[in-house]
């Protein structure tokens, strides 16, 4: 089944099988132009007030605004490109076709996936996606821009560590005098202040995020908040456990992880210091405490140093911070934990 779309232009766009779906729309790709792929969005709430969103974010993205945001290649962000409409009024927009230069970043956060897509990938790599996914908000923050559904869904993610973000038409902005605003939520990826809660996202909730991915990418996949209450409470969600606290980096005694999970004390002292701010009281209670993007970039930048890091003499994909004494996922691998090296026996349940 081809759909007939046409742009603002008059021009018209045939597009062809779908590539991908989300609560929000479906992505096709769009015939004889391989580089390129359509996003429509039939359900949407306020038909009107979407296509007013994505009309400015095409502007936008030929504006000055967003000249460091859509440099370099391959480009970090699906920015909207031109209006799409169906002949029975449904709005979308073409977009650059992501899969060409990325994988989705999901696949970094589960050891089987990991070792299948990027079986190079060390703990180098991950620091370097880290800092490049910190660069990648810093950017958009500082023009403006809220993420607002920050998830690993919405992200992709190379072998070299660049990232890049897709769902731009969900972005939290303002144009003019008007603000284009973000409702959505995602469990496991929401800030404490958004939980059950109407609270519009910020750059502060966008950093919460940004510190519960970071960690996810430097143990594994495993969720700063996983792990069953050690209280006796039952576990609920990611989410309670945000609630509640319940994070190990800020409370060694508040929740049982699996075996297979990554010891906290791998991270050097200077990041575990970070997701402490994120984290603790502070952070969760006074969003504005939180580091900030540029805070991350430079702390995970500090830990990827010449000199920062030690190379297993076992095993050449095992990559650690100098502060450890010796190689932590050789003791993973001992303990058929998720570690880096071809013969990792880590569960995809750690998440
Ligand atoms: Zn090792």
């Amino acid at each position: 089944m081809v759909i007939r779309t046409r742009s603002t232009s008059g021009r018209e766009w045939v597009l062809g099988e779908v590539v991908g779906s989300g609560s929000e729309g479906v992505v096709y790709t769009v015939e004889h132009r391989p580089g390129l792929v359509a996003k429509l969005v039939p359900l949407v709430a306020e038909p009107d007030v979407y296509r007013r969103r994505v009309e400015s974010l095409v502007r936008q993205g030929r504006e000055p605004r967003t000249v460091k945001l859509l440099s370099g290649t391959p480009s970090r962000l699906a920015w909207p490109l031109e209006t799409l409409a169906t002949s029975g009024g449904v709005t979308g927009y073409l977009m650059r076709d992501m899969r060409q230069a990325f994988l989705p970043f999901e696949r970094l956060l589960l050891p089987t996936a990991r070792r299948e897509s990027l079986p190079e990938m060390t703990w180098a790599t991950a620091l370097r996606t880290a800092i490049s996914l910190a660069d990648l908000l810093a950017d958009l923050h500082a023009e403006g821009y809220v993420v607002g559904d920050l998830k690993p869904d919405n992200l992709w993610a190379d072998a070299e560590g660049r990232t890049g973000l897709a769902d731009i038409d969900s972005l939290q902005f303002a144009d003019g005098q008007r603000t284009f605003l973000c409702r959505l939520r995602s469990p496991g990826y929401t800030a404490p202040e958004g939980i059950d809660s109407d609270a519009l996202p910020d750059c502060s909730s966008d950093n919460f995020v940004l510190a519960v991915l970071v960690h996810q990418l430097l143990m594994g996949g495993l969720h700063p908040f996983h792990g069953r209450p050690v209280d006796g409470r039952p576990y609920f969600s990611l989410d309670d456990n945000v609630r509640n606290g319940r994070c190990r980096i800020t409370d060694r005694e508040a929740v049982v992880l699996p075996r297979a999970a990554p010891p906290a004390d791998l991270l050097p002292r200077g990041l575990t210091d970070l997701f402490t701010l994120a984290f603790g009281r502070a952070g969760r209670g006074d969003p504005a405490s939180r580091p900030d993007a540029a805070t991350w970039a430079r702390g995970l930048r500090a830990e990827s140093r010449p000199g920062r890091l030690a190379v297993c003499d076992r095993e050449n994909l095992h990559v650690y911070t100098v502060e450890r004494p010796w190689c932590p996922w050789c003791d993973q691998q001992e303990r058929g934990g998720t570690t880096w090296a071809a013969t990792d026996t880590g569960l995809d349940t750690a998440r």
